[in-house]
């Protein structure tokens, strides 16, 4: 590599620092900034223009062209050269300016004089805030160091733009972009209104260090940490499971491609040269592959981009010395957190009193980390494209679980009418909450069982505050998830003591573990990648393989419900076969117990949960068996639809109130009382008042839901006529008729019976 050589643009980069240092008037500073550039640049002309809230791009400081011009002269984003350079994202480097197509003449500056133009970007995490220019009379064109050049100090001014310092510049109602209100729509994830700051949740790591003064050593250091991410990324690719060919090879190797690509790190290392630390150069760089993503529409190419988005991010860790990526110490009060993806155990690391809301630009409503989120009660809305981006740390944000939108720097007034909306479910929720004595009767005189699903201790008052039944799913994993190593037995045996207790006479069902998919433990690593974990080795496959751990936890469990009953099911049974398997193991464990002297559970109740769809044809062997059946509509409608729960592109895609889906429920809740076995549903569909109501009238009688969702489906309930529906809907199942309308009909029944939904 060759040893850095230009001093000029590290004493630019000084001379700026210097510059922005000192105590002087935002215009007088901006404009001198310019000066400083043209200077060292040896331009006639350096011109900074800032992003308007309005994607008009107006003229805040030049030196070279008319004076008169700075404020007065704007463009929109796409016209002329400055435009074009915003809407685009890259830089310009043009001899001759005038003859370019794009140039729009402005009279008023003068620059029909100069006929070279370089212009770049003003790029913060990819967005583009503003275009800074130089110009020369003569035709030139800037050689690849001085756009460098150019680019780096535009990073500069993004940094000043993103702290403010060009906001008493603007004229009154001219707001920079930066500070613009906007509307996201996305999809909900789970229900209800938070107001607060953004926090993201992998920050961006704050460079304070932007200028090096020793850039050889800058140099190593880039050169080192780029050595460890190949390294990493190498050994990724090495291990066993991985020499197989197949897509999750290729795109590892994609990976590793953009390690050791040239380009990318020669990029780095320009700007390294220029002056930059390591830190502040990988951030350049990824600010540029950002902007390039968001304006890339293929998704090949935008998923490749990522790759280069996480490489980047990887590198910044490695630079830092960061591990951890929350900065979970400085949560704010009132934080909504922001990001691409999580998993459910990542949310469980924010301190849940502090957290109002959770925005991610991925995310799918079955996936865990919305289930746990519902559970928490804390909002999230999924699928904004991009969001990351568009966020700076701190700003205020409104999350809006109802509609779908997240409102990024609302306006006071926009504000205020959310603190409302807020207000009026809270008011809602009291109103849920004097519902909770009441009987879960239909109009009709049908008793139903609403029960709670859980997994934390941080649930157990739900079951008082929602008036639930029981626990109709004990998720027995999230005790795992949030650990930071595995719990011990006696751990278990706490938990499930703790929760029998705060329930009283009130059922629980506890499953066993449900590991794998993307339920993943932070502490095991997994011995061999999936491709396609949730199909994998999860659940009871994984419970019946390795008997010691599922043995640990029915020991735990049995001992946790001596002297009462204990109703225990297993999670992703495929056939009647593996729940005999689990039942002979539970057997033996309470023989074992006895054996030893310790008291036994009055009762074992031993079900199932149905969400493998080869269960469905077996259910006469299965209800002759089992003493209960829940269903995991989760991942049965996964399953059925052949349709990942946690992809953005299935969620939606396919409904759970069609023909299809509510003909396979129909014929396991008929089968189950042809049998006499009791049969829940615990999936989040049972949990939404449309689809609950649906579900009454194809027979089931027992849901078990988020605590939140209790409230309004026994609303929902008081008002319905089960049997009505039912008269109207099975038609429509057993013809078919119609397939596409169930859920319209449904909705049109509700209107039509002043069912609250
Ligand atoms: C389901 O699959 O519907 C279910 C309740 O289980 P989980 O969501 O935990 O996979
Ligand atoms: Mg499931």
């Amino acid at each position: 590599m060759p040893a850095p050589t230009s001093a000029a643009p590290r004493l630019l980069m000084r001379k700026l620092r210097e510059l922005m240092a000192s105590p002087t008037a935002p215009q007088e500073r901006l404009d001198k900034v310019a000066e400083l550039i043209a200077r060292n640049m040896v331009a006639e002309v350096c011109s900074v223009y800032a992003l308007r809230s309005d994607n008009v791009l107006e003229l805040y400081a030049t030196v070279g062209l008319k004076p008169e011009s700075v404020h007065m002269t704007s463009l929109r984003v796409g016209e002329g050269l400055v435009g074009l350079i915003a809407s685009e994202a890259r830089h310009l480097n043009l001899s001759d300016a005038q003859a370019h197509p794009a140039f729009a003449y402005r009279p008023e500056t003068g620059e029909e004089d100069f006929k070279s133009f370089l212009g770049v970007p003003i790029l913060r995490a990819g967005r583009t805030l503003g275009v800074l220019v130089v110009q020369n009379r003569s035709h030139r064109t800037y050689p690849e160091d001085e756009v460098e050049t150019l680019q780096t100090v535009a990073m500069i001014l993004a940094e000043m733009i993103a702290a403010g310092g060009l906001e008493p510049l603007a004229r009154p109602g001219a707001t920079l972009d930066l500070r613009r209100p906007m509307r996201l729509d996305g999809v909900i994830l789970a229900e209800g209104i938070g107001l607060g700051h953004v926090v993201l949740h992998e920050p961006r790591v704050v460079i304070t260090d932007i200028f090096a003064d020793d850039p050889a050593r800058e140099l190593v250091r880039l050169e080192a940490s780029i050595d460890k991410l190949r390294i990493t990324v190498d050994d990724l690719l090495s291990r066993s499971e991985m020499e197989k060919a197949g897509e999750h090879r290729d795109v590892l190797e994609a990976y590793r491609m953009f390690a050791y690509d040239r380009g990318w790190v020669r990029k780095m290392e320009e700007a390294v040269k220029n002056g930059l630390t390591a830190e502040a150069a990988v951030e350049k760089v990824q600010s540029d592959t950002r902007a390039r993503m968001l304006r890339q529409t293929d998704p090949y190419l935008r998923e490749r981009l990522h790759d280069f988005d996480d490489l980047a991010n990887r590198l910044l860790r490695e630079l830092m010395g960061k591990t951890g990526i929350h900065g979970l110490g400085m949560l704010p009060r009132d934080a909504v957190i922001v990001g691409r993806n999580m998993g459910a155990a990542e949310l469980l690391d924010y301190d849940r009193e502090r957290l109002r809301g959770l925005v991610l630009e991925e995310g799918a409503p079955t996936s865990h980390v919305a289930i746990v989120a519902r559970a928490l009660g804390i909002p999230v809305v999924g699928q904004l494209d991009g969001v990351v981006s568009l966020v700076e740390t701190g700003d205020g944000i409104i999350i809006d679980g109802e509609a779908g939108h997240v409102q990024l720097r609302p306006q006071p007034e926009v504000e205020q009418a959310y603190g409302e909306k807020a207000r009026f479910r809270a008011r809602r929720q009291a109103q849920y909450r004097r519902l909770r004595s009441k009987p879960s009767v239909t109009k009709d005189g049908q008793q139903m069982s609403l029960q709670l699903n859980a997994g934390l201790v941080v649930d157990l008052p739900y079951l008082e505050e929602s008036g639930a039944n029981g626990i109709g799913l004990f998720r027995t994993e999230l005790q795992f998830m949030v650990a930071s190593s595995f719990p011990r037995a006696s751990e278990q045996e706490a938990l499930y003591r703790q929760v029998l207790e705060s329930a009283g006479d009130k059922p629980v069902v506890f499953r066993t573990l449900d590991i794998g998919g993307d339920k993943v433990l932070p502490y095991i690593r997994a011995s061999e990648e999936e491709e396609n974990p949730a199909m994998g080795w999860r659940a009871i496959r994984l419970g019946l393989d390795r008997p010691g751990l599922l043995r640990t936890q029915v020991r735990a469990l049995l001992k946790a419900a001596a002297g009462r009953e204990l109703r225990l099911m297993f999670p992703m049974v495929t056939h009647v076969a593996e729940f005999s398997q689990a039942r002979a193991l539970v057997e033996r464990e309470k023989q074992f117990l006895k054996k030893h002297g310790y008291a036994v559970p009055e009762v074992v109740k031993l079900g199932v949960m149905i969400e493998v769809p080869s269960l469905l044809f077996e259910l006469d062997e299965l209800f002759s068996q089992v003493q209960f059946a829940s269903i995991g509509s989760n991942d049965l409608m996964q399953f059925v639809m052949a349709a990942d729960r946690g992809s953005n592109r299935m969620a939606g895609r396919y409904d759970t109130l069609s023909v299809s889906f509510l003909r396979a429920l129909r014929q396991i809740v008929d089968k189950a009382q042809e049998y006499r076995t009791p049969v829940t549903l615990c999936g989040e569909m049972g949990g939404k008042p449309l689809e609950a109501m649906a579900l009454m009238a194809v027979g089931f009688r027992s849901l078990s839901m988020s605590p939140s969702s209790v409230g309004p489906i026994k609303a929902m309930l008081l008002e319905l006529d089960v049997g009505k529906l039912r008269g109207r809907l099975l038609p429509r199942l057993e013809t078919g008729r119609n397939p596409s309308d169930l859920r319209q009909f449904l909705k049109s029944f509700a209107e039509e019976q002043a069912i609250p939904l």
